[in-house]
């Protein structure tokens, strides 16, 4: 086969001294990511990592798939590897980008030479395999600005390699390297794009779901879980919380004003993601939260419910569009299991007339109707813990 895996690095090649730790961690999350489509070396060399397959039964397509969801790569191509000959190096080209090559009309060679004792230098590679591509491909013009195809040509150490042009990979930070949050992941369209939009940002996730049976079904359950498994192509191995809500919904139905239900139970599932985050170390709280969407999130709402919190609450998708959140919701494969009907615990004592204008000390009066530590305790004694992987 002789095919491999080239990966460009993003901003971590900005980093400076942390430039080793970032290499190292995103080496670590691609070995561990590609680890079940078969055998793979991966190492980086010169802001370049290479996935190379240690044996015939090793899936390709499928490491190469997930490579391009691993945040932290900004570009991905698959090269084919050959001797260190130029002759070699332009059969290979042939073999390797023969239908690329027919379809273009205009191509140039570009190659890199990093082993400085191989006999011609990068400039007289290019000009020997691109005249005996012209050669074999008459209808090909040669451009050097802005050719339709250039076929990459590296001189490595051990071997030589050619490839076409690189598809855009993930890009981010390698996740890990910005600490660790906790993600309110409801069943809906919003929440699994902030989650993907902060562990973009290298954050490891810890997820957090509030459910309320009976009045929310195993299969409002059930597609929280299938949206979390769709978000570890992107987020990797995560732990998801579940959280029962049940009591807590039946007290502020009971005890407190109809217009103030679903912002009372905004603070209570903040200060519930808030006692997870304290479980597990993490230093922040994600919401998919976008501003005037509806009356829980006006900004006086959302002072309110953020109240609670003493960790930062991100909200990466506050300034944007229900479309734009959308696009990137398909981008990233939850859009179709997000708008499966199931109910959410919000959905179920949804108020008439929602306060869309909250004061502060008039709620804090209503929550004195309810055992709050009481109600916290009771939650946090029965959260249940599912570890989410991409494979079962
Ligand atoms: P989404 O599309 O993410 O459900 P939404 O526009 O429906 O958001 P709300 O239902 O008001 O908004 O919820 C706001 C945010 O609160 C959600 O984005 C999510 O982060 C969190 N949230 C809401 N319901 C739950 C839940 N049952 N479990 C965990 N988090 C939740
Ligand atoms: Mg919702």
């Amino acid at each position: 086969m002789n095919e491999i895996i080239l990966l460009k690095l993003g901003e971590v090649v900005l980093k400076g001294l942390n430039r080793r730790a970032f290499e190292d961690k995103l080496n670590a999350n691609i070995r561990r990511r590609i680890q079940h489509y078969g055998s793979f070396h991966v190492y980086s060399k010169q802001s370049a990592i290479y996935v190379e397959p240690q044996g015939e039964d090793c899936d390709l397509d499928g490491a190469y798939g997930a490579c391009r969801q691993v945040f932290g790569i900004v570009a991905a191509v698959r090269a084919r590897s050959c001797p260190k000959d130029k002759d070699a190096i332009f059969h290979c080209a042939r073999n390797y980008l023969d239908s690329e090559l027919r379809a273009a009309k205009t191509f140039k060679v570009e190659t890199k030479r990093a082993d400085k004792h191989f006999p011609l230098n990068s400039m007289e590679i290019s000009q020997y395999v691109g005249g005996l591509l012209h050669d074999a491909y008459p209808h090909l013009k040669v451009d050097v600005r802005a050719p339709e195809l250039c076929v990459h040509v590296e001189v490595r150490e051990k071997a030589a390699y050619v490839h076409g042009p690189s598809q855009p990979g993930a890009g981010g930070l390698p996740i890990g390297m910005g600490g660790t949050a906790v993600s309110l992941l409801s069943g809906g369209i919003d929440s699994p794009v902030a989650s993907y939009m902060i562990a973009k940002r290298g954050v490891q996730l810890e997820l957090v779901h509030f459910y309320a049976p009976p009045y929310t079904s195993q299969m409002a359950l059930d597609k929280v879980i299938q949206l979390a498994r769709e978000l570890t192509s992107w987020c990797g191995r995560m732990k998801l919380h579940i959280v029962p809500f049940t009591e807590i919904q039946e007290a502020i139905h009971r005890s407190c004003p109809e217009d103030h239900f679903t912002l009372i139970m905004r603070r209570f599932m903040m200060r519930l993601a808030q006692a997870v985050a304290r479980r597990t170390g993490a230093k922040a709280l994600v919401t998919g939260e976008s501003l005037g969407q509806v009356a829980s999130q006006t900004m006086d709402a959302l002072a309110v419910s953020g109240q609670v919190c003493e960790l930062p609450v991100l909200r990466p998708v506050i300034g944007m569009d229900k479309q734009e959140i959308i696009l990137i919701s398909r981008k990233i494969g939850t859009f179709d299991t997000s708008i499966q009907p199931y109910e959410d615990c919000c959905t179920v004592f949804t108020p008439r007339h929602p306060k869309t204008h909250p004061h502060l000390d008039e709620v804090l009066e209503y929550e004195k109707a309810l055992d709050i530590d009481g109600l916290m305790e009771r939650a946090m004694a029965n959260v249940e813990r599912m570890t989410i992987s991409m494979h079962g």
